[in-house]
């Protein structure tokens, strides 16, 4: 889970440090890293961090080891149903009900605070790290700041690594509590040192916000960061719908929204096929794998909130649908039809085909991702295509031949 959040960055607010170290040089290997780690401290010194919390950096080398785990990241591609396939299991279902059961009181007194219902975090804490069990044990310190350093996204991971030292100086976390995921992830929800910092809560009222070992300060900062994400309080996030065989498809866009009411007219059914409600509430038709796949009604909490916590649609689509299955939904059907979906060397094709043709498809990654959907939905358009997002192998082998 961790290396999707982190390939979707870090929100935009981060941009704050254009300091001295934010201007240094970067570089791809050991050389140079002390003299980054020099001009660092002096910045870190000038922002207020404590001079205990800095000499944590003392004891920092640079790792390629987590540049190597950074760079095999790059192949990461699967399809919302293999994805779900492996990440929302009958263990996960039960277990996330018997935790909302087993802290009632928490997650009701979370819920009246900031709105975010059990079932939405006790899905991600599930994804992330399995209810707590797998929350990683390297050092943070060493993995920021070889990754600060690293030219690949220096300008993600300086603020993350100032945030970190900033949790020392605060006494949030001592130096050797300061471990977790790889690339810099912390506790149980793992959160990134700078949402740490900015979001965590003590829920539990110890004047520690330990998102390590405290479930009630895990649950209270994950549902405060979802709510500082645009979380609406007693809104719905995904419902499962059945869809028929036409529909305006171009219409099925996360970025699009209509009333429900407007989705009923086209034959929207919930997924017993009865009526939707058809009522002026806002919604839109997310369709992970286009449209014979599975078919969800998606709300702002899932266009807002889901996509700032990750915002890699099936990363986010799958944690929504987990959380649907854990407030007791059915499980997911796999659409009107077969889907292919496309390899990760076909989705490379395909996106150098569309860059070709002059899409901005953002990084040729073997990632489906914003830019793609919309290059390939307006490609389908242009040829009379059925216009739901979606890559097959059919639209690859008509553009190559094209
Ligand atoms: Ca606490």
């Amino acid at each position: 889970m961790r290396l999707v959040r982190l390939l979707c960055g870090i929100s935009a607010s981060l941009t704050i440090l254009t300091t001295a170290a934010s201007a240094a040089t970067c570089g791809n290997s050991a050389k140079g890293f002390d003299g980054f780690m020099k001009s660092f401290r002096q910045e870190a010194a000038a922002q207020g961090i404590s001079q205990a919390a800095i000499s944590a950096l003392d004891d920092v080398a640079y790792d390629p080891s987590i540049i190597k785990r950074d760079r095999a990241q790059n192949v990461f591609s699967q399809s919302f149903l293999e994805f779900q396939a492996r990440m929302v299991s009958d263990y996960r279902i039960k277990q996330g009900a018997v935790l909302i059961k087993k802290h009632k009181a928490i997650f009701d007194a979370v819920e009246e605070r900031f709105g975010v219902p059990g079932p939405v975090i006790v899905a991600f804490w599930a994804l992330e790290t399995d209810f707590g069990k797998n929350i990683g044990d390297l050092p943070t310190l060493q993995s920021l700041a070889t990754l600060a350093w690293d030219c690949r996204r220096p300008e993600k991971f300086r603020p993350q690594l100032m945030a970190a030292l900033d949790l020392i100086s605060r006494g949030d976390l001592t130096i050797d509590e300061l471990r977790g995921a790889w690339a810099g992830e912390i506790g149980q929800t793992q959160f990134l040192p700078y949402d740490y910092d900015e979001s965590a809560v003590d829920f539990d009222g110890d004047g520690k916000r330990d998102l390590r070992n405290s479930i009630p300060d895990v649950i209270a900062s994950s549902a405060n960061l979802l709510r500082k994400h645009g979380w609406q309080p007693g809104q719905p996030w995904l419902t499962e719908v059945r869809i028929p065989d036409d529909l305006p498809w171009d219409q099925a866009d996360i970025a699009v929204q209509h009333p429900r009411a407007q989705w009923a007219k086209w034959g929207v059914k919930t997924v017993g096929g009865k009526p939707i409600k058809a009522d002026g509430f806002p919604a839109s038709l997310h369709l992970p794998m286009g449209r014979n796949g599975p078919a969800f009604l998606a709300y702002e909490n899932f266009t807002t909130a889901y996509l700032k916590w990750n915002e890699s649609l099936v990363y986010s689509t799958t944690a929504a649908y987990l959380a649907t299955r854990i407030a007791g939904a059915p499980r997911v059907k796999p659409g009107n039809g077969e889907v292919e979906p496309l390899s990760y060397k076909q989705i490379v094709a395909l996106q150098e085909t569309l860059a070709n043709m002059g899409y901005d498809v953002g990084k040729i990654d073997g990632k489906i991702g914003k830019g793609t959907r919309a290059a390939v939905k307006d490609v389908q358009i242009k040829l009379g295509l059925p216009a739901d997002s979606y890559p097959t192998p059919e639209l690859l082998a008509r553009l190559r031949n094209g």
